[in-house]
Formats: C-alpha cells, sequence, structure tokens
C-alpha cells in the first residue's frame, strides 16, 4: 500500500460527491490552513459537546459534508472524504473515543486518543508555549 502523505508548503485539493463544491487548502497542519471554497455550500448549527455552536456545512446538490466551523476562527474541520486516497496526512488525534464500537481499533500509538474533545485552548497555549521555547 502507498500513502502519500501532504508535504510542508503543498496544496490539497478536493471536492465532494457531486463536484459542485470544491475545496483546496494550503498550510502544513490544520493550525494556519487556508482553505478556498467554489461552490455555494449550506450549514445547520449543532451544540459541541464543549457547548459552544459548530456550524456542519454540506453541498446542497449532493448532501456531502465539506467542513465545520466553530466561533474560534482558528479552529476548523474538514471531511476527509473530500480528498483522494493517500492525499491527507495520517491522524494525529482520535476524538470522542468513549464512542467507539467494540469492533472499532486504535490508529495506533503514535495517535492520541481523547475520550471527548480536548480542551483546545489550553492545548492552543501549550502549542504557543512550545514555539516560544524553540525560538
Ligand atoms: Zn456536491
Amino acid at each position: 500500500m502507498s500513502q502519500q502523505a501532504r508535504t510542508a508548503g503543498s496544496k490539497l485539493e478536493g471536492s465532494c460527491a457531486c463536484g459542485a463544491v470544491k475545496v483546496s487548502v494550503n498550510g502544513e497542519t490544520m493550525n494556519g490552513i487556508c482553505l478556498e471554497l467554489q461552490g455555494q455550500p449550506k450549514s445547520f448549527t449543532t451544540r459541541s459537546s464543549n457547548n459552544y455552536d459548530v456550524n456542519r456545512w454540506f453541498c446542497s446538490e449532493c448532501g456531502s459534508g465539506t467542513h465545520l466551523t466553530m466561533p474560534d476562527p482558528s479552529m476548523m474541520g474538514l471531511m476527509g472524504g473530500l480528498f483522494p486516497p493517500g492525499s491527507i496526512a495520517p491522524p494525529t488525534k482520535e476524538l470522542f473515543c468513549k464512542n467507539r464500537e467494540s469492533w472499532e481499533k486504535s490508529y495506533g500509538e503514535n495517535v492520541r486518543e481523547c475520550d471527548e474533545q480536548p480542551n483546545w485552548e489550553a492545548e492552543a497555549a501549550e502549542r504557543e508555549k512550545a514555539a516560544q521555547a524553540q525560538t
């Protein structure tokens, strides 16, 4: 099996099932990505387990989920199914593991397992502190 992870600075492109919404992502990680959309997705809002609103975007033609946006504009979720097989980087974190089915397996020791959502603000502060320590 060949898996090509995205490299730093590369552009990742994908689309919904019907192709009406096209997604282009620039950036190395989920932090600091730039998302460009072609097409007009629609959204509905749900409440997260951390008690904030999550806008869930989808293609109005085929219904494919495209992305999630949150009140914090630095946080965004992208649906992996938008992208061609072998084009996305392996996961580093798995959320809502408490809901995992008995037949579902772990992604492995390199993936942090979280029963729910992590405290995103605390994790952002930790990343910023680590980045400052490197300079
Ligand atoms: Zn579509």
